[in-house]
């Protein structure tokens, strides 16, 4: 069977599991309504598997390719896209007055979810242009936003981000990229950028890049970069791509996997470019996009372990091995209890990363429509959990889909293997997971921790509501949240960063395993005692919370074991 987008499990989230009834009800995205979002996912999802789905593999055996300077997408894939464009879902959530559709990014991150598991190399194309949209939106003048915005949207044009260099990676502010004032309002930008992401293609008219350079008089680090808008093709004066700019791609990387999406070394030769937003304000600008990115590579990760876990079950309810443990069982591996066991931890954690992903959309989008600043650090607290639990979840719902496979899961024609090389780049890029959980226990964690003990009492009181019904799970929900917020108490008052950040990524899953309990709880709720959803929750709940235990015993033990284990221990 092949993957078919899961549109109601997003209509079950939207109605049960995050607020966004009150997404709609705001005047900005009334429209939205439920009748406008179901049609839209079903829509969405008949993209996804009638279009876009049939390329996946194409992308993985006919990888882009650079010929004479021109970059030859995957077969099938310029198709695709303009399918997509013609849609109109690059540009969903982008403002009307540009083209956009003006949608809350609730539905936005629906679809993109449902894109990546579809053909994820294809679906970063259009993830990409959404991120230069909002920073354009957000940083650009009028006068650029009158004439980048509608093409992005459109598709005619797509959008880049270069940041990434040879010495700077992680550490963006070591960038050595350069940028001159022309003194007739351009400059020129001068640099190499690595591992740019689909940095030219055959299929769009012109390729919009976002580059970070350093203007003479910027300071070192990250407060001293400046933004600049790129052009492959410089506009003429009716805004048409006009003369080819000095800029070009150097070579494509062989990588592991996403092979259906060119990641590119970029040189840029004196090449003319705008300023975005304010000198020096670079990284805020780009910050706007990365976030924006963020949320959408934590979301191409729970797309890609939605379809493994569709692969994985179709295999397991085939494949007959062994006589079956269980009376009146299928007859199949489905019906052993390992597999059973991998099969049910992709799901439910599939149910977690997506609720979690849906929650962040929804309070950015309470942010815009409303302002509320709650709702802001509300996004911004979730975002880094969005990405790297989505993305982990992402890699490790893939590896035990392959395992299901069994042998047949290391044959490349199984398909399998695919998702695993093609996720594990979302580890990675945006921002390691490593990044993102030290940003978390930092800077997310400036307000004392006031944004987690907010969310942890949200928890408390949905077991609360739930003790009498269910009363095991709860007592187990509640003791989680309350565990989970000694440990914040702890976290929080490690003066020295280092003893954060040594625990980060533990702490990070910890947070995500007990928010993951609650949606699991109130899917228990509006299902009943005798629901698949419920018995999922309960197997949740019972083998996998726990977890979060084990994690938090690592999250507070601070570095000192760490580097006490000196660099001669490793190396003896
Ligand atoms: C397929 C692909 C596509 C990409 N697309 C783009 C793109 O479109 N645009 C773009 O600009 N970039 C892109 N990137 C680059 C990507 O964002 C970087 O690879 C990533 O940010 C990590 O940087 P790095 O590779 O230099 O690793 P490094 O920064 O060298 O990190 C190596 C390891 O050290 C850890 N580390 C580094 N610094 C710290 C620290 N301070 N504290 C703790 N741990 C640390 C990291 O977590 C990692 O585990 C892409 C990369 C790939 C592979």
């Amino acid at each position: 069977m092949p993957f078919r987008a899961p549109a109601d499990e997003f209509r079950f989230i939207c109605k049960h599991i995050v607020p966004y009834g009150d997404v709609t009800t705001t005047e900005m995205f009334a429209h939205a309504d439920e009748d406008v979002s179901d049609a839209i996912l079903t829509e969405a999802a008949k993209v996804c598997d009638e279009v876009l789905a049939p390329l996946q593999r194409n992308g993985d055996l006919t990888p882009a390719v650079l010929e004479n300077g021109v970059v030859r997408t995957s077969p099938g894939f310029a198709d695709g896209f303009k399918a997509l464009a013609e849609g109109g879902w690059v540009s969903m959530s982008g403002s009307e007055e540009f083209g956009g559709m003006g949608l809350p990014v609730t539905l936005s991150t629906a679809v993109n979810d449902m894109m990546s598991g579809a053909c994820l190399a294809l679906q970063l194309n259009p993830l990409m242009s959404q991120g230069q949209i909002e920073a354009l939106e957000h940083h650009a003048s009028d006068e650029m936003k009158a004439l980048y915005l509608p093409k992005l949207a459109s598709g005619e044009w797509c959008g880049t981000m270069n940041l990434t260099e040879a010495h700077a990676g992680s550490d963006v502010g070591a960038l050595s990229s350069k940028a001159e004032d022309n003194g007739d309002g351009t400059y020129a930008v001068n640099g190499q950028k690595i591992f740019i992401s689909w940095a030219d293609n055959d299929f769009s008219e012109n390729v919009c890049h976002l580059v970070l350079a350093r203007l003479p008089d910027g300071a070192p680090g990250t407060k001293g970069i400046s933004l600049f808008l790129v052009p492959r093709n410089i506009p003429d004066a009716d805004g048409n791509p006009g003369e080819k700019n000095s800029l070009r791609v150097v070579s494509l990387e062989h990588k592991l996997g996403l092979h259906g999406s060119p990641t590119a070394v970029m040189s840029f030769e004196g090449a003319k470019g705008w300023l975005v937003g304010e000198k020096h304000g670079g990284m805020k600008a780009m910050f706007t996009m990365m976030n924006n990115a963020r949320l959408g590579v934590g979301t191409q990760g729970v797309g890609v372990a939605e379809a493994a876990y569709q692969k994985a079950l179709e295999y397991a309810l085939d494949r007959k091995q062994g006589r079956s443990p269980v009376e009146g069982g299928t007859g199949t591996i489905a019906d052993h209890a390992d597999v059973r066991r991998m099969l049910a931890r992709m799901k439910a954690d599939i149910f977690v990363a997506r609720s979690i992903e849906m929650a962040t959309a929804v309070a950015l989008d309470l942010a815009k429509a409303t302002g509320d600043e709650l709702q802001i650090a509300r996004a911004a607290f979730l975002t880094p959990i969005t990405k790297a639990f989505g993305t982990d979840t992402g890699s490790t719902v893939a590896n035990l889909g392959l395992q299901v496979h069994g042998g047949m899961g290391f044959i490349e024609e199984t398909g399998a293997a695919q998702f695993v090389r093609d996720v594990r780049v979302t580890q990675i890029y945006e921002g390691t997971n490593g990044i993102q959980a030290m940003d978390f226990v930092a800077r997310k964690m400036m307000d004392g921790g006031e944004m987690a003990f907010r969310l942890l009492e949200e928890i408390e009181q949905c077991a609360e509501e739930a003790r009498a019904k269910f009363p095991n799970m709860a007592g187990s929900v509640w003791s989680a949240a309350e565990n989970m917020r000694e440990a914040t108490e702890w976290m929080v008052s490690q003066k020295d960063m280092n003893d954060r950040f040594a625990g980060a990524v533990p702490f990070l899953f910890a947070f995500a395993r007990v928010l993951g309990s609650c949606a699991h709880l109130r899917a228990a709720m509006v299902c009943g005692p005798d629901h698949a959803r419920t018995r999922l929750a309960r197997f949740y709940i019972t083998r996998m919370l726990p977890e979060y235990e084990a994690a938090l015993a690592e999250a507070r033990s601070g570095a000192s074991d760490l580097y006490a284990l000196t660099v001669e221990d490793l190396t003896a």
